[in-house]
């Protein structure tokens, strides 16, 4: 399966920027061996979605709530992201289970809401520093992974240590790749061989110098790319590293 480069803009980009960085992912694209996904601020959906029409590139939102529509002040549904021209979107992100509270079980409706919206999610699991350092990483992925994935789960992915993010300090290759194995095993126990093929990707200061090592790993399918994504030279770079 081909490997997805996702990157994750964050809250990060006014009209005129994440357009300009749109335009140069979009000329610089051809050829890649890779799928691309663009997840820019839920404001640059419908005009970043224009300006990649026809592209290879395709596009997502950073969260969605779990409620197709209602009284939710500040919050965008799946529907409405669809609407905007995303068909992917990202869940459980670590800055929103810490920042916005949210638990496996939410993140979990999230899932089912993006599904029947017709988004594909990205679930987002990874330990913190603390959970790592006391042994704890793997039972805390575990954990996230059985209590933030339906029955038939059908999308990506993201293993994403929390204290890789955004520090410049990626996992080991050797953490990577247990890590990614172990979730490999948890996935084929939940759901059996349509675990095999749910991709899994690492999350965590991808940079270009680091990705060709990253994405040579076994089990690895692909990155979501933070600060790097930002840079459209640096972003396509990492996308050229991608295992062929
Ligand atoms: C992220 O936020 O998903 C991420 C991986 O960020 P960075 O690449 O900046 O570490």
């Amino acid at each position: 399966m081909r490997q997805l480069i996702a990157g994750n803009w964050k809250m990060n980009g006014l009209l005129a920027d994440g357009t300009a960085l749109a335009q140069v992912l979009r000329q610089g694209c051809d050829g890649l061996g890779c799928d691309l996904l663009v997840c820019p601020p839920a404001t640059l959906l419908r005009p970043v979605a224009d300006i990649l029409a026809g592209s290879a590139i395709v596009l997502g939102g950073q969260d969605c709530h779990q409620a197709p529509n209602g009284a939710h002040t500040g919050d965008v549904s799946a529907p409405m992201l669809r609407d905007a021209g995303a068909n992917w979107v990202i869940l459980g992100h670590s800055e929103r289970r810490q920042n916005h509270h949210e638990t496996d079980e939410l993140v979990r409706e999230k899932v089912l809401a993006a599904t029947a919206a017709g988004l594909l999610p990205i679930v987002c699991v990874g330990e913190t520093e603390e959970q790592r350092e006391t042994g704890r990483e793997t039972e805390t992925v575990g954990w996230q992974i059985a209590g933030s994935l339906p029955d038939g789960f059908s999308g990506v992915i993201a293993y994403e240590p929390v204290w890789a993010i955004g520090t410049g300090r990626a996992a080991t290759e050797r953490d990577v790749a247990t890590m990614h194995a172990f979730i490999r095993e948890e996935l084929r126990r939940q759901f059996g061989t349509a675990g095999a093929a749910i991709r899994i990707l690492y999350g965590g200061s991808v940079k270009p110098d680091n990705a060709a090592a990253i994405l040579a790993l076994p089990e690895v399918g692909g990155a979501l790319v933070g600060g790097a994504s930002l840079d459209p030279a640096a972003f396509l770079a990492i996308a050229r590293a991608a295992r062929i």
